[in-house]
């Protein structure tokens, strides 16, 4: 069976063709320009069964993945308040794939499904009640497809079975984020009602006071558009040392790259350490993503503590379109 999957981006298209169930990728290809940058693509779609879809926001609605229809569609779009940059353009994705090929089914698979298994001590603030009950504003975490891949193969790894392991997981590409896995279930996971919260990522601040906000607000009269790319565009490893390629970084000796580094590494240990007492016992720590899956000195730099050092690391390469293509192979066999 043939199954193309589709990462639609603001800015670019991950296109990948899988044979399922062996997983072997038979074409592959990135393209700029989502949407109508699909018609570059070199695939005959006639012996195509299926074709998966990342969708980043599902809401509280989509627990599992689903079979798209235009009420589906419609419930992606009630969701873009929440994803205004993500979920528009993998809605563009869906829509030029359904318009030229009507008759193949398309599912999509959302990055929040994951999380639905949240317990609301993760999930809700402590803002007023009514803003959770009125305006959905709750923690829905990310990078699901990434961090339930991860589960399976660390399983697989430590002669588990998924429902008994108990693993932290860390994602460490530009954006980045932890999740404490339980039993084989996210209980806690470090991005929340945006992909901006948690670890310290290539352009994004993860957690900072939110008083800063009101604060900048205040002293510099900045707009909400502006602090928005502030904090989503101009922070994080770049805003500390003017770069955000890891690489770069590790290779630069001024005090700012090192000290970039040191607050990114400082960020993972202190979710590793708030997860391991949520989770109690840790069979494992998986490092993955362009950062966790490459880089020994980060990851020796996490492990280096006292504490952390006990437990076991996996470093495992992820791979979130391989975990799209087996939730679509799951639909289609419901
Ligand atoms: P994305 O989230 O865009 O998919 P990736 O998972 O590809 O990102 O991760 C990109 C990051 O991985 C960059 O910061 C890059 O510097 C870092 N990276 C890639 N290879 C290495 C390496 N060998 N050592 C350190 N960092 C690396």
């Amino acid at each position: 069976m043939k199954i193309a999957v589709v990462n639609s981006g603001s800015s670019s298209l991950k296109f990948k063709l899988f044979d399922m169930p062996s997983g072997k990728v038979i074409y592959e290809k990135l393209v700029e320009h989502s949407g109508e940058g699909i018609e570059s693509l070199d695939v005959d779609f006639a012996d195509v069964d299926v074709i998966g879809h990342r969708v980043v926001h599902g809401g509280e609605k989509f627990v599992g993945s689903v079979l798209i229809d235009d009420e589906v569609i419609n419930d992606i779009k009630s969701f873009i308040p929440l994803a205004p940059l993500h979920n528009p353009a993998n809605l563009e994705g869906i829509r030029v794939l359904r318009k030229k090929y009507p008759k193949i089914s398309q599912v999509a698979v959302f990055d929040t499904a994951f999380h639905a298994t949240l317990e609301k001590e993760a999930y809700i603030y402590a803002l007023p009640y009514e803003m959770y009950e009125e305006k959905n504003i709750r923690r829905y975490g990310f990078h699901g497809s990434s961090h339930s891949y991860l589960l399976k193969k660390a399983a697989k790894i430590l002669g588990k079975k998924v429902e008994d392991t108990n693993i932290i997981t860390l994602h460490l590409g530009n954006g980045a984020s932890a999740c404490a896995i339980k039993n084989g279930k996210s209980c806690d996971t470090s991005m929340g009602f945006t992909p901006l919260e948690g670890l310290v990522m290539g352009s994004r601040c993860g957690d900072i006071d939110p008083a800063i906000i009101l604060y900048l607000q205040r002293e510099y009269g900045y707009s909400t558009q502006e602090i928005d790319t502030l904090l989503n565009k101009h922070s994080g490893l770049l805003g500390l040392c003017g770069n955000s390629d890891v690489r770069d970084i590790l290779n630069a000796v001024d005090m700012k790259s090192k000290l970039a580094i040191d607050i990114m590494v400082r960020r993972i240990q202190k979710y590793i350490g708030s997860y391991m007492v949520l989770l109690e016992d840790v069979d494992a720590i998986v490092f993955s993503g362009g950062i966790g899956e490459n880089s020994t000195q980060i990851q020796k730099a996490v492990m280096n503590n006292k504490i952390i050092k006990n437990i076991n690391y996996l470093v495992i390469k992820t791979d979130e379109e391989f975990e799209i293509a087996n939730e679509c192979l799951k639909i289609l066999k419901k």
